[in-house]
């Protein structure tokens, strides 16, 4: 019997390699920007899993770039710090000092602690802020309502012959979220919107946002596949609220940039990544654009 059950096991792992070979084959050598959500990276394990699928990715030819946000982690710092936490329409308000202690906790602490979970595995990752190299240039970006929101940032423009450089290097970028003005100045700005950003910027394959709920819900269930229009009919209509409305409004962005293919899933389960990349199962929300190249496929 003990004799039978392994080798089940063996033909499993060997139907498994053989499903992944498709994947390996089409995402070959195409850049995929991963956006890790501060909600997403609260358990250490998550962290790692998410670490060693980023280094599978990059090992079989693929080229992942990371973008990370850490909202609850600067907000704890905040707390520590005995400082007010204050947000106008899901924004967080960032005076200087919000702005030193986010990019503390951004480029200091979250952005460090990813590289050195991925360089555990090689060379492989390279670290850096929007301000490296000129990497994110911002400007300041007001509340919807015209408020003040401090040093809040959009993105102006992104140093696209830098990251392509790097991924030249076989690096993977990871990248925080901060930017910086022609004056110097910082700013903090919304994770997702520095990923979809860069998706749009490189024209990107995909752009995959790692977040804490299994993807869009509407109706009490999970969409699995939408298009730019219904994306757009749910923002309106206010199916799509709070930090789900950067995270759309930026994947149109990028699939109205030439990106192939959004997707929304949670990465809060155990190797969401590795199953978004290489099964048929595709987990999660996905977003294509007028021009799927894939049509039919997860
Ligand atoms: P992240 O750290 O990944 O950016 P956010 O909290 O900013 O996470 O954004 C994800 C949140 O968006 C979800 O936890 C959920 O509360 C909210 N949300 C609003 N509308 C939707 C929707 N239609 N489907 C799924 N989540 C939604
Ligand atoms: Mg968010």
């Amino acid at each position: 019997m003990i004799q039978v059950a392994k080798e089940q096991d063996v033909q499993l792992k060997a139907r498994v390699l053989t499903e992944v070979l498709p994947y390996i084959k089409r995402h070959r050598g195409k850049t995929v920007v991963i956006k890790f959500g501060g909600n997403a990276m609260e358990r250490e394990q998550i962290r790692e899993m998410f670490a060693s699928d980023v280094v599978l990715m990059r090992y079989v030819g693929i080229n992942p770039i990371i973008v990370h946000g850490g909202g609850p982690q600067i907000t704890g710092y905040m707390e520590r710090l005995s400082k007010e936490v204050r947000f106008v329409e899901g924004q967080r308000v960032t005076d200087s000092e919000t702005m030193e202690i986010a990019k503390m906790v951004l480029v200091g602490k979250v952005n460090k602690e990813i590289v050195s979970l991925i360089n555990r595995h090689g060379t492989l990752a390279i670290g850096l802020s929007g301000e490296d190299g000129n990497l994110i240039m911002s400007r300041k970006r007001f509340a919807p309502d015209g408020s003040d929101l401090g040093w809040v940032g959009e993105v102006e423009s992104v140093n696209r012959e830098m990251i392509e450089r790097l991924i030249g290097f076989e690096l993977i970028p990871v990248i925080a979220s901060v930017g910086s003005d022609a004056e110097g100045n910082s700013y903090n700005i919304n994770a997702d919107i520095v990923a979809g950003e860069v998706a749009a910027a490189l024209k990107a394959d995909k752009i995959i946002y790692l977040t804490n709920v299994k993807g869009i819900m509407a109706q009490g269930g999970l969409v699995s596949r939408l298009g730019v229009e219904e994306s757009r009919g749910m923002l309106e209509n206010g199916e799509i609220s709070e930090g789900m409305i950067p995270k759309v409004e930026s994947c149109i962005n990028a699939l109205e940039a030439g990106v192939n293919r959004a997707h929304m899933i949670d990465g809060t389960s155990e190797h969401a990544l590795l199953l978004e990349v290489f099964t048929d199962e595709g987990v999660g929300t996905m977003i294509v654009g007028g021009q799927d190249k894939d049509q039919g496929e997860t």
